[in-house]
Parts: structure tokens; C-alpha cells; sequence
């Protein structure tokens, strides 16, 4: 087949444009099923490609919702069918695809300064509606990635020019630019004046300056270097208006002002905590209060409580087992998500308890003859019903 005619290598810009269909029928794979494959003689449409994700659009009343390239060829695919021979015009989603050439742009930018400062390679670009990702091949470390940000963002100020270039074998020898894989065939170079030449097949924008603005979104160590994700222009600034109005909802919660919020939570997840540990110890003598109503002469003991921290349990199982011989076994949860569990005891293996309500209530868990620890995924009544049969 006749390989497509890529209309965006010669105008990024254009939005609008008319096409031959050359073939339609019945998209065959599963992951396009009910649409139909559509290949023209020339598309404005920018396949996958590159690590990143297609336009969409239209074409003629057809809805595109994905474009891939195999052998040259575009493939649109298509929510009804259109006449082979006849033309039609074609329309991108322009939004989309200026916000995909202002993060691609920034990426080249971004990269390429990574690149002549550390010699580190960006070995996997990621570009969807959701994420802009990059892994280099070594480690930066926050403050080098905040550098290079702020680098970056002059670049942009600087409002250089990104051009397209197609040089010859002999003039491809003589320069030197970054490149994710050997490249078959006319290699497509994308320059940044000043800052950055790579080798790429996408549509980038025509001044830095249209970039907007470049923000590292994150910074994780991956593999044997780090995974940096971004968000240039309209994203940075939907990002931007999330997070100011995250922050807005938090100083109207906490009745203060921006610049407090940190310290204000800071002071209230002390003060839960501290309300925690007080609650902790009068769950505690509460419990000491009720177990020393039990004589302690009765062999063995067991008891059922909503909520109570796991070192409180112990505590008091620990207790119990002083003033008894046999078991003292406590539970902790509710009849939905089940129940936690502490036994003890001075004078009776836990393991065997455990054992039965193993068998019977499908508990798990482990421990020493003195004292196991384990869940049961049962409610209070089937517990006690099996104590009672076993105690
Ligand atoms: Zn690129």
C-alpha cells in the first residue's frame, strides 16, 4: 500500500485538511472492534508514535478515536464507515494536540538539558492525556532537577525558535544529536536554538515561547536512574488551578491562611494523637475495670471490643493471664471486616486454640505456646458459639 502522506512534518499548525480515502472496511483486531480502519492519501491526524498518544477528530462526520502507523501507512479508526475515492475533509482536535506539542516541546527541552549537564539519556518518554513522563539513565537529585526546571523556563522565556530539519548522510555525520533508536531511513531532526537537537517524528511548536511554562510534577528513583514527570502550559495551568483550589478548601477548613496550613495540620495531627493516647488509656482502665469484675478464679477468659489499639490488647491479655491458669483471649473488630485477636495464657497452649478456630472459623495467625496472635474472619456470635464448645 502507498504509504500516507504526514501533513503535520510540513505544518504542525494545521488543523484542517482534505483527504482521499484510499481503503475503509471493518476494523479486524480486538482492541477496535465496531469501528472501522480508515486510511487516506495524506492526514493532518498524528498516529501513536514515538511514546506518544494519537490525535482525534474528525473526518467528514466520523468521529477518530485512535490513529496508528504500521509501514507508513496512517490507519484512522472510525465510528462509521467512509466511501473509498471520495474526499473529505479532516479536522483534529486542535486543543488536544497543542497541549501534546507543548508538553513534547518541553520534553525536548527539558532532556536536552539533561543531557549536555549530566550526559544522561532520557531512555523512555511517556506522553498521554494523563501523564508526562521521562526516565533518564542516572540519578538527579531534587535540587539538580529544580535547576534544570528553572533552566528550562528560561528557555522558554527566551522564546527561540524550534525547528525542522532533514539532513543529508553527509551532513548527519557531522552532527551531533541526542536519538532513542537507530533510525531507519530520512532522519527527522528537532532543534531548539541554542539548547537542544533530537531526533524526533512528532509535531512540536513553533517558539518555546508557546510552551508556556515547564513544571516537574515529580521525582522517583527508577530502575537504575529516575522517573521525572512534567506538565508544560494549559496542563501546568489546570494543575495549577487544581492544587490552588485544593489549597483554598483547606484554609476555608482550617480557618487559616495559606502560608499556615502546613503548621496548622501539623498541630492538629498532634493533637490527634494525643487525643488517641488519652482515649487509648481509658479504653484501658475501662477494660481493666470490667475483667476485674470477673473472678479471677474462673479458668478462662475471653472478651469482645469494637476498637482498641493492638498494644493495648496485649497489655491486657498480658494482665489476665497473671490472674488465671487458663486462656484469656481477646478480640478486636466487628461482625463485617471480622476480628483481630490476642490469647494467652499461663497454664494452656494458644497454639491449640488457634488450631480449632482454624478448623472451624478459618482464623489465621501464629505464635509461641504462651501467646498467639491472629484474625478471624467470623462474627462475635460463631466465635462465641465455638468458645463455648471448645472452653
Ligand atoms: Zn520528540
Amino acid at each position: 500500500m502507498e504509504t500516507t502522506k504526514r501533513l503535520f512534518d510540513e505544518d504542525a499548525y494545521l488543523q484542517q485538511f482534505t483527504g482521499t480515502i484510499v481503503s475503509c472496511g471493518e476494523a479486524e483486531d480486538e482492541a477496535h472492534k465496531g469501528s472501522y480502519a480508515v486510511i487516506l492519501d495524506q492526514t493532518a491526524f498524528f498516529p501513536e508514535e514515538g511514546g506518544q498518544t494519537p490525535d482525534t477528530g474528525h473526518i467528514g462526520d466520523a468521529v477518530i478515536t485512535d490513529v496508528q502507523i504500521q509501514d507508513d501507512v496512517i490507519t484512522h479508526y472510525a465510528d462509521r464507515p467512509l466511501t473509498v475515492g471520495i474526499s473529505y475533509e479532516g479536522m483534529i482536535d486542535w486543543e488536544r494536540r497543542f497541549s501534546n506539542m507543548q508538553q513534547h516541546s518541553g520534553e525536548h527541552i527539558f532532556s536536552g538539558l539533561v543531557f549536555s549537564r549530566f550526559g544522561y539519556h532520557n531512555v523512555g518518554f511517556h506522553l498521554s492525556d494523563h501523564v508526562v513522563s521521562m526516565d533518564f539513565d542516572g540519578v538527579l537529585s531534587p535540587l539538580q532537577v529544580a535547576e534544570i526546571e528553572k533552566t528550562a523556563n528560561g528557555a522558554i522565556y527566551a522564546n527561540v525558535p524550534i525547528t525542522v530539519s532533514y539532513p543529508t548522510k553527509e551532513e548527519e555525520q557531522k552532527l551531533t544529536y541526542r536519538s532513542k533508536k537507530e533510525i531507519k531511513g530520512r532522519i527527522r531532526l528537532v532543534t531548539v536554538e541554542g539548547y537542544d537537537t533530537c531526533a524526533c517524528c512528532a509535531p512540536h511548536v513553533r517558539r518555546t515561547g508557546e510552551i508556556g511554562i515547564l513544571k516537574v510534577m515529580s521525582l522517583q528513583n527508577y530502575k537504575k536512574g529516575v522517573r521525572i514527570t512534567i506538565l508544560c502550559g494549559y496542563r501546568a495551568l489546570a494543575a495549577f488551578c487544581e492544587k490552588n483550589a485544593i489549597l483554598s478548601s483547606l484554609t476555608g477548613i482550617l480557618t487559616t491562611s495559606e502560608e499556615e496550613t502546613v503548621s496548622s495540620v501539623t498541630r492538629l495531627k498532634d493533637e490527634v494523637r494525643n487525643l488517641k493516647g488519652k482515649c487509648n488509656l481509658l479504653k484501658q482502665e475501662l477494660l481493666q475495670k470490667k475483667l476485674a469484675g470477673t473472678p479471677a478464679d474462673t479458668e478462662d477468659l475471653f472478651f469482645f471490643e469494637d476498637e482498641l489499639e493492638t498494644s493495648v490488647l496485649r497489655h491486657i491479655i498480658n494482665e489476665e493471664v497473671n490472674r488465671r491458669s487458663g486462656y484469656v483471649a481477646g478480640f478486636v473488630g466487628n461482625d463485617e471486616k471480622g476480628y483481630s485477636t490476642i490469647i494467652g495464657s499461663a497454664g494452656k497452649d494458644c497454639r491449640e486454640l488457634l488450631k480449632r478456630l482454624q478448623d472451624t472459623l478459618l482464623a489465621k495467625g501464629g505464635g509461641k505456646q504462651e501467646m498467639i496472635q491472629g484474625s478471624i474472619p467470623s462474627t462475635k456470635d460463631k466465635i462465641t458459639t465455638v468458645l463455648k464448645e471448645i472452653l
